[in-house]
């Protein structure tokens, strides 16, 4: 989304946020913001796709991503084979699909994996 594409519809319509002050993407209720802890939130810029809707998020300030690494639990094993590349991972020769090291076939066309 930050190279301008859409990854849903594939449209270069792609406009940013990310160049609004922090202080007025927070918004009066802190709208456009995620809590990192109870009295800690960190600005969103936003991407967003106008021809599909599409918005992606990014936590812009580097403090608040490192607050955020100390703060949440890391996502596990379940988050990793959802993520679309992981490590340890690759994608499948066949249809493209991640797939996990160590899987035999591929669960989405059956593709036989080395
Ligand atoms: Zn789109
Ligand atoms: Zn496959």
């Amino acid at each position: 989304m930050k190279s301008g594409i859409c990854p849903k519809c594939g449209s270069s319509e792609v406009y940013s946020g990310a160049d609004i002050p922090p202080f007025t993407k927070m918004g009066s209720n802190w709208a456009n913001s995620i809590p990192v802890t109870l009295w800690n939130y960190a600005a969103l810029d936003n991407y967003v796709c106008v021809d599909c809707g599409y918005v992606e998020s990014y936590v812009a300030d580097p403090v608040k991503r490192a607050a955020i690494a100390r703060k949440w639990p890391r996502v596990g094993e379940v988050g990793e084979i959802a993520a679309p590349v992981a490590a340890g991972s690759g994608s499948c020769p066949a249809c493209g699909n991640a797939v996990k090291k160590g899987w035999r076939a591929c669960p989405y066309c059956g593709q036989p994996l080395v």
